[in-house]
């Protein structure tokens, strides 16, 4: 019989990004005895690739910012589908997570007067975004595992979680293998926080971690937990395409904006010809104005590779559905041609010196080959606005695999601060909770040796199929059909593949030791990526609309009737997944009236913001 070690917390926090440090600390300060799992190692959590900052309403650069505004903005950001209470909560905590940081020894950039510098970003009225230069997300790792690690955490790390433990539909722990020697550990815990991040890696293009394999939306699915809104996907336009070794990597926009250009395999500009009517009159006409704009000419429009993502997304999406694509099925960001090399290196630093590095490609010789990668997903485990608690008894969810706070779409710089806020509010409900929970844990010896047993299966299956070849399938086919662009046909075909991945996905094989086995841990992987990928693809199907991250071929426009709607996908008990529409919850009028100012003038004027 295989042996396992046992672990035992009060809280155990799955995941050491952003969302699982702060609540690892605040439920120590609750008095919680507290156990940290990662797949990787401490520090090397999705989380460090941020770049930005993180957007909270301190004023400290236009005194004018407060939480109303950024309140506002998140809505409006997020299509009015956000959960508003979250917001409420997250405006208005935000700076006082940001100044906690800065007091735990975080290093932020200064204003002149010695205040935390902020940033402008796309859809935040102020400039509003604290930061540390361009690696904003590795400084708040390290200040966070610093503190967490100086009050105490006890940290599992190169462990994967493969099962939540349940006992009479609550749950008491996690069963998982350590990802060097595959020995199995069993955590029993009077709560469980979730902070496994986002799913990007069910998609092949994709800016997201290896880690980001959508493991948290499945663990809570499949005991019962509720998730919201899955089909709200963020995708960015430029990310690399080709070589393997920088599949996914963002393209700043930059690029763009110094001059670089998109071109498709015919070698014409295409984003001429992709102007949508609303934006009709405000891009330049030709290149000989779109290049005078670049020069600094006021009387010219920009240029239209300058047009909103999920536009130039589309635009990328069509040549290439037209046969008019880079090799690798994108399109060719040329600068190179542009400008001189000397100044694409002292423009674009990073740029140049990560593709040479990784990729052994000269930006400043060659285009790059790009196209929309997945970046972020809004939806989530549903969790109560205040406390992070799921439906299910002691199951906590915060951070990127939370859904709620961000509605339909995402504003840039609204994650790092939603880690912290909402970390800190699960960390210290999960504690509060594992504190009335008297007596000792049981975990079911019998639910333990049947996880073990169906996690070994692909070693005892000669004659199954090859887990790196079904994951490869999984992730070009969510590419294809369920992507950026969506339609009915292409997302009832991606269920029929998924129905198929899944049988196949507990039919795989590998070989060789538990050690440090690649195939093995891709294996299990695959069967958490098609649970939730079917999730997206139900959810997309349902939404017959275009919003936010969710655009619709067939329905190209938003829809009056889905602005009051947040989709539940509920597992039912025969393990199937449904979608159920929900109605938005009720907004108070004083809160109304803060989100639907017309502007800022009318916001001041009328709700003292
Ligand atoms: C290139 C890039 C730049 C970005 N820039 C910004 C920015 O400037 N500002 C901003 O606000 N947002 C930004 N984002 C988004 C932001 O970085 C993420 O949304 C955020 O870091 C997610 O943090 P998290 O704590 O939820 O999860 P993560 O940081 O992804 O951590 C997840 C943790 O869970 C662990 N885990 C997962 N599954 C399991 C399992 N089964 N068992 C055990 N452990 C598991 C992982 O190992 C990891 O430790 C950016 C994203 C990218 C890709």
């Amino acid at each position: 019989m295989e042996s396992y070690t046992v672990h035992d917390y009060d809280v155990l926090v799955i995941g050491a990004g952003g969302a699982g440090l702060r609540a690892a600390i605040a439920a120590i300060e609750k008095g919680a005895r507290v156990g940290v799992v990662t797949k990787s190692l401490l520090g090397k959590a999705h989380t460090v690739m941020a770049e930005g900052g993180m957007a909270a309403a301190m004023g400290n650069v236009r005194p004018e910012d407060n939480w109303k505004v950024h309140f506002r903005d998140t809505l409006k950001g997020g299509g009015m589908l956000n959960n508003w209470k979250m917001v409420e909560n997250y405006t208005k905590e935000a700076p006082d997570r940001v100044r906690e940081l800065e007091q735990w020894g975080a290093v932020f950039d200064r204003t002149p007067d010695g205040k935390i510098n902020q940033r402008n970003f796309g859809g935040h009225s102020y400039p509003r975004l604290a930061h540390v230069g361009d690696r904003t997300g590795l400084e708040l790792i390290r200040t966070l595992q610093d503190h967490a690690v100086k009050m105490g955490i006890h940290a599992h790390m190169e462990t994967t979680i493969y099962r939540l433990l349940t006992d009479a539909g609550r749950v008491v722990g996690a069963l998982g293998f350590n990802r060097q020697t595959g020995e199995f550990l069993v955590f029993r815990a009077k709560a469980v926080v979730l902070a496994t991040g986002g799913l990007g890696r069910i998609y092949q293009i994709t800016s997201n971690s290896w880690e980001c394999t959508g493991d948290g939306f499945s663990l809570a699915s499949m005991v019962g937990a509720d998730l919201i809104d899955m089909e709200f996907i963020q995708f960015h336009p430029t990310g690399m395409v080709w070589p393997p070794s920088v599949m996914g990597i963002l393209v700043t926009e930059g690029v763009r904006g110094e001059g670089g250009v998109l071109k498709n395999s015919e070698g014409k500009r295409f984003m001429f010809d992709n102007v949508p009517e609303r934006y009709k009159g405000e891009f330049a006409e030709t290149e000989e104005e779109a290049e005078r704009w670049l020069q600094g000419d006021r009387s010219a429009r920009r240029p239209p590779e300058l047009l909103t993502r999920d536009v130039v997304a589309r635009a990328i999406r069509k040549e290439v559905n037209e046969g008019r694509g880079s090799p690798h099925g994108g399109a060719y960001l040329d600068i190179a041609s542009r400008r001189p090399a000397d100044y694409i290196k002292k423009k674009l630093p990073s740029m140049y010196h990560q593709f040479m590095k990784l990729g052994n490609l000269d930006i400043t010789k060659e285009p790059m080959e790009v196209g929309p990668t997945c970046h972020y997903v809004m939806g989530g485990v549903r969790v109560d606005p205040d406390t992070q608690a799921t439906n299910v008894p002691g199951l906590y969810a915060a951070g990127e695999v939370a859904g709620g706070l961000h509605g339909a779409n995402r504003l840039g710089g609204n994650s790092l601060s939603d880690l912290v806020v909402f970390g800190r509010r699960a960390g210290m409900a999960a504690a509060e909770y594992a504190a009335q929970q008297t007596g000792s844990l049981q975990v079911d010896e019998a639910q333990v040796r049947a996880y073990i047993a169906e996690a070994l299966q692909p070693f005892n299956n000669p004659q199954g199929e090859n887990p790196f070849a079904l994951m490869k399938e999984l992730r070009a086919t969510m590419q294809k059909n369920a992507g950026i662009m969506r339609e009915e046909g292409e997302l009832k075909a991606q269920l029929e593949i998924l129905a198929n991945l899944k049988k196949r996905a507990w039919n795989t094989s590998v070989s060789g030791s538990r050690a440090y086995n690649p195939g093995w841990h891709t294996a299990l992987d695959m069967r958490l990526m098609v649970e939730i990928s079917e999730a997206v693809v139900l959810a997309a199907l349902a939404r017959k609309e275009s919003r936010g991250g969710h655009a619709r071929l067939d329905y190209p426009d938003p829809d009056p009737t889905f602005a009051k709607l947040n989709h539940i996908i509920r597992r039912n008990s025969d393990g199937t997944l449904s979608v159920v529409a929900e109605p938005l919850p009720e907004m108070p009028e004083e809160m109304r009236k803060v989100a639907e100012a017309k502007d800022l003038k009318e916001l001041s004027e009328k709700v003292g913001a």
